[in-house]
């Protein structure tokens, strides 16, 4: 034996369609965050979006139905020197308000495999929530960061980006993505033939 600590086992993914992604989670008592069980739940949450290829994952994706998930955000490269990720917890998040403008992106999901939807959501949200020691925090969200932060929130309530499609055509095969050169230039809606996955296009 080397001597490491044995990670317990990665749980699988729950995929569109199991009932329990489409009903709200739980909250968590606070008092358990510190607790050596609640870190570990953290830790393992964080293998699964290495394991699964995420740049977010939400607890009930992996089969916990409780409100916490973990987003990745990437902080470009100033004129200074690289760019950096930033890993955020967020336990009992909520949004606090939202602005009246949109924007439409491409939005995949490790619980909806294969597909990508071309999806409307407010462009700048303002939210708060505990981070993974149990602190309050509070941030605003603007870009695709706005964006994964709902996508996030949404798992927590019970919602998956194909419920958020405005028309079911929006839903799309990844492969199909891959050979829009051939759309029309306004299919599945304007703007969306040409806009890279991870970033947002304005209403
Ligand atoms: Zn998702």
């Amino acid at each position: 034996m080397d001597g490491t600590e044995t990670l317990p086992p990665l749980p699988h993914l729950v995929t569109l369609g199991d009932p329990r992604l489409a009903r709200p989670s739980a909250p968590i008592d606070p008092a358990r965050i510190p607790t050596p069980e609640f870190q570990q739940r953290i830790d393992t949450l964080y293998r699964a979006m290495v394991e699964y290829q995420g740049i977010g994952i939400a607890a009930p994706q992996i089969g916990w139905f409780e409100r916490f998930f973990i987003m990745l955000l990437l902080h470009p490269a100033g004129p200074d020197g690289a760019g950096e990720s930033e890993l955020v917890v967020w336990i009992n998040p909520e949004i606090v308000s939202v602005v009246p403008e949109h924007n439409w992106a491409w939005e995949g999901c490790l619980s909806v495999p294969g597909l990508r939807g071309w999806i409307r959501r407010p462009a700048a949200v303002a939210v708060k929530g505990l981070n993974g020691r149990g602190e309050p925090v509070a941030r605003e969200f603007t870009g695709w960061a706005a964006r994964v932060f709902q996508h996030e929130y949404d798992h927590l309530e019970g919602m998956l980006f194909p419920y958020r499609a405005l028309n079911p055509r929006h839903v799309v095969a990844i492969e199909e993505l891959s050979r829009r050169d051939s759309w029309p230039d306004d299919w599945p809606a304007p703007g969306a033939r040409s806009a890279a996955y991870g970033v947002v296009v304005p209403d």
